[in-house]
């Protein structure tokens, strides 16, 4: 928790010294201070429907006198967010039996390779044994830097040449799991954003490959977002969502941005679980989402 809450560190200065700013030398609960609280919510980055029910509630909450004195504004404030951010808590919980395959998406940058690797090592201290599966056959570093991380976790990695089909390495890599030699696959796809047609055509046929070999599959499909990107990180998680469909969220890069924010954003208007937070660069920096530590990270 110390670590979260130092990740989220400025995101909290950006918030809180102005909502205890806009309290400081009020007496009274009036339509002045809302229209101040708005504005620093907005400048948050938190987005306007998250915004706008966030004062609704305020409102209604002074009209039911719970909120009679600014100095209780920011614990209903607290109490609010973590109430939106509620809906969209829903861990990754991995079957018992059968291969659950994950296929991770993002635009390049993002941290999919480092998501990747952490998952990799989550799932193999839980037990499971993984597979890591190159797909984004587009970028040699792409595949070079999932080598180092299969090493880093000694989590093995199914590969071809560079150029070759994405879904000819999801379908060896299927092929694999069913003989028994892992549980749990995670498909790292290409993320090139200026070829967009192209690439979620790649991706509805990698979908397309593996449900037919494996009925049920992609079980997930996890966007990648950086949090530091603020507003492309909302229009990404659109076009994603619109083109392959998303299945659960992973915002990224939350330390050192003061845009964490974007994530009451997205959650208000993508109603997509939140499945982990990457707070750092380290093995151990991916969290799963918890509204309750997220919220308490920003204001204790
Ligand atoms: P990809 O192109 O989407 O595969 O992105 P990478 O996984 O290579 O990550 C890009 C950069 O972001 C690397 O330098 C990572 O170490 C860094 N990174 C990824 N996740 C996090 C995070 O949660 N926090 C921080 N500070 N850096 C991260």
């Amino acid at each position: 928790f110390e670590k979260l809450k130092r990740g989220l560190a400025k995101t909290r200065d950006l918030l809180l010294t102005d909502v205890n700013d806009i309290i400081l030398g009020k007496k009274e609960i009036d339509q002045e201070l809302f229209d101040e609280l708005e504005e620093a919510l907005i400048a948050a980055d938190v987005g306007p429907a998250f915004t706008a029910e966030l004062i609704e509630r305020m409102t209604d909450s002074v009209r039911r006198k719970e909120l009679d004195s600014p100095e209780r504004l920011k614990e209903v404030l607290r109490n609010t967010m973590k109430a939106i951010l509620k809906k969209n808590e829903a861990p990754l919980v991995l079957p018992k039996n059968g291969i659950f395959t994950i296929l991770v998406v993002g635009v390049n940058g993002t941290g999919k390779t480092t998501t990747i690797g952490k998952l990799a090592h989550q799932f193999k201290e839980q037990g499971h044994s993984v597979l890591m599966v190159a797909a984004d056959t587009f970028r040699a570093a792409a595949i070079e830097q999932l080598e180092i991380w299969s090493q880093r976790v000694g989590v093995p990695l199914i590969k071809q040449k560079m150029n070759s089909d994405p879904s000819a390495v999801v379908f060896d890599a299927i092929a694999a799991a069913k003989t028994g030699r892992a549980d749990v696959l995670i498909v790292d796809t290409a993320g090139r954003l200026h070829t967009q047609v192209n690439l979620m055509e790649e991706m509805k046929k990698m979908k397309r490959v593996m449900s037919r070999e494996l009925p049920g599959a992609p079980h997930e499909v996890l966007l990648v977002l950086d949090a530091t990107t603020g507003q492309n990180a909302v229009s990404q998680a659109k076009m994603f969502s619109d083109s392959v469909g998303v299945t659960g969220l992973v915002l990224t890069k939350l330390d050192g941005t003061s845009k964490g924010g974007v994530i009451l954003r997205i959650a208000k208007e993508y109603n997509i679980p939140i499945r982990y937070i990457g707070i750092g660069e380290g093995l151990d920096d991916l969290r799963e989402f918890s509204s309750e530590d997220f919220v308490s990270a920003l204001f204790e």
